[in-house]
């Protein structure tokens, strides 16, 4: 695996009225072609901002931040972006919003057409084309989501917090059926949660942050003695955890 995205000593403040608010502080860290990588943190410490400078939408105060080698605002790579909601179009049909990407920016080739209608049929959502979301389940609806991102072929997945909204079970099954998808897609990805669970169980690293602004505090690799890494079955390795009460422990000791 080479190194696919990397940030520099990267900082960032708001300014406001009331000031300036400092939200993230001598970030460094790299993810590799092809891995999941988790971010965990206090809430407020600058998770959403850490991914909206990766997905290009604010610019770093301090340092920068490179794909395959060459600063982000000079890059081409698609990079996708998924929300806590699904911002899904009631007046769309599930077809027409997996396309609507594919339609702004002006890529309905016929290349891109079938590799969606092979999502579609892949991820079981082929027969819902022309239901509405409405009559979607929660999980299917955020797997719609991700068709509609992953239509347009991105290299980069950035994920924040995509499952809050989603009451306890559903949430389970959905980031296993999410987590699957993504790893035989072979994406690059870098989710945001707070639920230290998810983050082990999906995650080939989890990168703790620090309450705000946001530093890094650890980088623990996750490696579970399990033969099919799954979502699922990951949460039932022998490893989970310790990993687990690493993690607690982390994000409950402020220093
Ligand atoms: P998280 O996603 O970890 O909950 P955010 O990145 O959303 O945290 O926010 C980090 C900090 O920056 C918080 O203190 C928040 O209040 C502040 N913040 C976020 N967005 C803005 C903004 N547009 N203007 C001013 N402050 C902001
Ligand atoms: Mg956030």
């Amino acid at each position: 695996m080479s190194s696919f995205l990397e940030l520099h000593d990267v900082g960032m403040s708001y300014h406001s009225m009331k000031g300036e608010i400092p939200a993230l502080s001598h970030i460094s860290f790299s993810v590799n072609e092809g891995e999941f990588v988790a971010l965990v943190g206090p809430s407020g410490c600058g998770k959403s901002t850490l991914l909206n400078l990766i997905a290009g939408l604010l610019h770093p105060e301090q340092g920068n931040i490179t794909i395959k080698g060459i600063p982000l605002h000079e890059t081409n790579v698609s990079i996708g972006y998924m929300l806590q909601k699904d911002h899904l179009f009631e007046w769309r049909t599930v077809y027409e919003n997996v396309i609507l990407g594919l339609e702004i920016q002006k890529k309905m080739t016929p290349e891109h057409l079938s590799h969606t209608e092979q999502l579609l049929e892949n991820y079981g959502l082929s027969s819902f084309r022309n239901a509405r979301p409405s009559q979607l389940s929660g999980g299917m609806r955020q797997r719609a989501a991700l068709i509609r991102t992953l239509a347009l072929k991105p290299s980069l997945l950035l994920l924040d917090e995509p499952f809050s909204a989603l009451d306890y079970q559903t949430r389970l099954t959905v980031s296993d059926d999410i987590g699957k998808i993504i790893r035989s897609e072979h994406k690059t990805a870098l989710l945001v949660t707070h639920d230290i669970s998810e983050a082990i169980s999906m995650a080939d690293r989890v990168i703790i942050l620090t309450k705000s602004p946001a530093s890094i505090k650890i980088i623990l690799p996750i490696q579970l003695s399990i033969p099919e890494r799954t979502p699922m079955k990951s949460r039932s390795a022998p490893e989970f955890s310790k990993y687990f009460n690493i993690i607690w422990k982390e994000l409950n000791t402020f220093d």
